[in-house]
Order: C-alpha cells, then sequence, then structure tokens
C-alpha cells in the first residue's frame, strides 16, 4: 500500500514569502562580543604563559613588584599588581 498517487502532496507553509532577512539580529552582536571577549582572555592567558616561561609571570609589569596572591588567585593571568591595575584600565 504505498501508491504515491494517493499520497497528498505535503503542503509547505509560504513563511520565508512574509519574513524579512534576519540581518541586523541581536544575538549576532552578542555572540561577537562574547568571541572578542573571549580571544581577548585568551591573548591574556597566552601572555601569562610566555611570562610563566621567561620568569617573570607573577610580578607587575609597571613596578616588577610580586602581583598580590589573593590578585592573581582572583584573575591569574593578571599583569600587573592591585596598585597598576587600575592605572592601566585609566591609561588606555
Ligand atoms: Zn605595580
Amino acid at each position: 500500500m504505498s501508491d504515491p498517487e494517493t499520497r497528498p502532496e505535503p503542503i509547505a507553509a509560504p513563511r520565508s514569502e512574509t519574513r524579512p532577512e534576519p540581518r541586523e539580529d541581536p544575538t549576532d552582536e552578542v555572540a561577537r562580543r562574547v568571541a572578542e571577549e573571549a580571544e581577548q582572555r585568551l591573548g591574556d592567558i597566552e601572555h601569562a604563559l610566555a611570562r610563566l616561561d621567561d620568569g617573570s609571570y607573577g610580578h607587575c609589569e609597571v613596578c616588577g613588584r610580586p602581583i598580590e596572591p589573593e590578585h592573581l588567585a582572583e584573575r591569574p593571568s593578571a599583569r600587573r599588581c592591585a596598585l597598576h591595575v587600575s592605572a592601566k584600565n585609566a591609561e588606555n
């Protein structure tokens, strides 16, 4: 009982006709931001790994003093001590 003539043709709803192209999808923007942030974090981590290699990891890039352990624990990729981490944001 598989006569193709008796099978009703599936009617596809013409939805795509009235639907506009989602050019400015807000989720695109969010995805882009998330990707950018992830890339930045990855860069930070790679930088931290490079500093682990040359032995400067855990020391402030500005004053060269050891970064506070609690600061490093909170943000392992930190490049500056608590004193200079805010100065970085002000400069850039
Ligand atoms: Zn410092």
